[in-house]
This record gives structure tokens, sequence and C-alpha cells, in this order.
């Protein structure tokens, strides 16, 4: 009997997002070639954070937010953010108990209690904390904007209730809400000709106590549960729903790296010079893969 195949969040976004997208992805392993090893600001900052979370180092935690695949603006500004973040938050009121803990874990139907012999639940969190003899999620996020909408969006955080129903398993105590820290990316431009130098202390100047915004969100009475039956239903649904392409999701953001397959029927030895193959799942370092 084959093991049960790993779903994580970023499968249920592409299944959201495009089913075709998905399809792509995740079952023909087929991935952009320019997109093969990309970065973000968010992943650099995030880098930062969980090397300071582990060795309170912050010279480390800014040399691992140092990432040369981005702008050199984008590296001054990520780089000060985290350093802004240790001169925010030089102690915590929470102790750690994980820092970027990969879980695999059963899927369990919320009706009957038994585990899915099709899916298990997998993927990275960012961090666990215990505060006052709680467990939390710890959740760190980058936002060009953290205003109200942003923040009140969180409450209903779909990855959040993923990873606390995973995590209450593996760890069998509850996970009672999220921690969500939030830094607000500067909003300066680096100007024309400007030295790299000047730019950083003018960065510096700017990030202030404004770009960190902390929340701690409890869950509602039966918010977990609701989204348990949510993922066994979406689970479901990405095993006998059909494959259809969402053309309104092509330019979407931006313009969906998938157009020129799409545009060739999915057929990849028309286009094989926009794209390659590459297992899912690079997120997490011991999966299981059918
Ligand atoms: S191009 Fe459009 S239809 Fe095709 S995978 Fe992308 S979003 Fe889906």
């Amino acid at each position: 009997m084959n093991s049960p195949r790993q779903i994580t969040y970023s499968m249920f976004t592409a299944w959201l997002s495009c089913r075709q997208k998905f399809d792509y992805r995740y079952n023909r392993c087929i991935v952009p070639r320019e997109n093969a090893v990309a970065l973000s600001f968010g992943s650099a900052v995030h880098s930062g954070l969980e090397t300071w979370f582990k060795s309170h180092d912050i010279d480390k935690a800014v040399e691992a937010a140092n990432r040369i695949d981005l702008s050199d603006a984008d590296q001054v500004k990520a780089t000060e953010l985290v350093r802004g973040y240790w001169e925010k938050y030089p102690h915590e009121d929470f102790t750690v108990v994980s820092i970027e803990q990969e879980f695999s874990t059963p899927l369990i139907n919320p009706k009957t209690g038994a585990p899915s012999k099709t899916w298990e639940l997998a993927g990275k969190v960012d961090g666990i904390i215990e505060r006052k003899g709680e467990l939390w999620i710890l959740e760190h996020k980058t936002a060009s904007n953290a205003n109200d909408d942003y923040l009140n969006r969180i409450e209903i955080d779909m990855q959040i209730a993923f990873y606390a129903i995973a995590m209450q398993q593996v760890l069998e105590r509850p996970i009672v809400g999220a921690l969500y820290d939030v830094l607000e990316k500067p909003a300066i431009r680096l100007k024309t000709n400007e030295d790299i130098d000047a730019f950083r202390l003018r960065v510096r100047d700017d990030i202030d106590a404004d770009n960190y915004v902390r929340r701690y969100v409890r869950f509602a009475d039966g918010f977990l549960t609701l989204r348990q039956t949510l993922i066994w239903a979406m689970c479901r649904e990405i095993r006998h729903g059909a494959i259809c392409p969402n053309t309104s999701a092509c330019l979407q953001y931006s313009t969906c790296p998938y157009l020129p397959l799409c545009r060739a029927c999915g057929d990849l030895q028309s286009v094989p010079e926009f794209y390659t193959t590459r297992q899912p799942y690079e997120e997490l370092s011991h999966v299981i893969r059918n």
C-alpha cells in the first residue's frame, strides 16, 4: 500500500488560485526556469529572524538576511529591518519551543477521527512559543503596509489554522492562538547616483517602532474544528476535483509563468525553453513523494 501523499499549505493556495497551475506544479513537477531559485525580500528577512531566534547573535542574523539575490536597495532594507527587530524586541515575554520546525502528521477525518489513507499534513512552521503555560504559533510576516485591513485579516488566516491543527497533533498539546510579528518594509527608495552607505543611513533613520507590529490572536471557540472540516473537504476536492484552468488568475498580481505552457495546451515539448522539472515540497527536507 502506498504511503499517504503529503499536502502543504502552499498546495492549498495553488489549488484555490488555479487548478491547472496546481496540476503543473504538484502533479507534473514543472517549474518556470527563471523562478528555479526565486528568492524574495520576505524570505531574506525570514532567514535573518530564524538565525536571530536560533543564535541570539544579531551579527549572524543580519548576515543571514543579506542575500545577494536581492537588489542593493533591498539588501539594505532587509538587513536594517532585522537589526531594527533586535532593537525593538531585545527581551521577549515568551520562551521559544522550536524554530522552523518541520512536521508531517496524519490528516484526521473530523467526523470519524480516523487518519486519511490518502493525505497527510506537512509543512514547516516559523516557530512555536510558550507564554504563561500556553503554546502559540509564531508567524513572521513582511508587508508593504501593515494597516488595519491587513491585521484584521489575520484573525481568519487559513495558514495558521493549518499549522495549529498539525502541531497540536505533533506536540499532543493544545495551541491556543498565534503571535503575528509583522515587519513593514521601508518605503523609501534609492536615489539616482546615491551612495549605498548614505542610503543605509537613511533607511536606518527611517525605520522606527511603527515598522514592527505584533499581535497575539487567540483562536475563537470552534475555530480550529471548523477549519479541520474545511481542510478535510479541500483534500477530498483535490483528489477528486476536475483539473480546470482559472483564467481570471492568469494576470493576477503579475503574468502567470505557466501562460506559455497553457497556450501550448500543456505540451511541455513545445515550450522546453521556459520550463524545467523539480520535485515539489522544496521547503521540506524530509518528505514522502508519491
Ligand atoms: S496561465 Fe492561467 S490558466 Fe494557465 S496555469 Fe496560469 S493561471 Fe492557470
